[in-house]
């Protein structure tokens, strides 16, 4: 059967997300509490809803729970991201995939059981890093 993801945040990251696995073949159900961000991933994923994610029966009522893997790429409401991972760690979400803003974002992020946590545009700066700096000594 195929994986069921869902991603909650339809900003650049999490918007970029949804395309991508939309385009690997997978289902996706896009979450944004903005009804034009729902409106504008609606046409291309499985399945688009407009919810609250910090609204623990909003969340429920998406039957998030039976979904195999979720993306929590709400930016800079930090207060939402960790309020939102919590409960669907509580909700016993298999994998969950957090966007961290910062350090200490990070640290309660792990503590509250988080399964994978990235920071985009730090990450993305160390492979610019290093792709640059292969270059320079391919030039050499
Ligand atoms: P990016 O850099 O990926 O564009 P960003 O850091 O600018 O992201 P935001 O725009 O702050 O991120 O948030 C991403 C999305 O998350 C927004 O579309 C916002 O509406 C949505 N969002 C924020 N809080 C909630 C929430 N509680 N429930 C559902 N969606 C939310």
């Amino acid at each position: 059967m195929k994986k069921q993801f869902a991603v909650i945040g339809l900003g650049r990251f999490g918007g970029s997300i949804c395309k991508s696995l939309v385009a690997e073949g997978m289902e996706v159900l896009a979450i944004d509490m903005d009804e034009e961000k729902v409106n504008e991933f609606a046409p291309d994923v499985t399945q688009a809803a407009i919810a609250d994610t910090t609204d623990e029966k909003a969340l429920k009522s998406l039957g998030i729970r039976n979904f195999d893997h979720v993306i929590v790429a709400i930016g800079d409401n930090i207060q939402a991201s960790i309020l939102t991972t919590l409960m669907l760690e509580e909700m016993g979400v298999e994998h969950i995939t957090v966007k961290a803003q910062n350090d200490y974002h990070e640290k309660v992020l792990e503590r509250i059981g988080a399964d994978e946590i990235v920071h985009p545009e730090r990450d993305i700066g160390v492979r610019i890093a290093h792709n640059v700096v292969s270059e320079n000594v391919l030039d050499h």
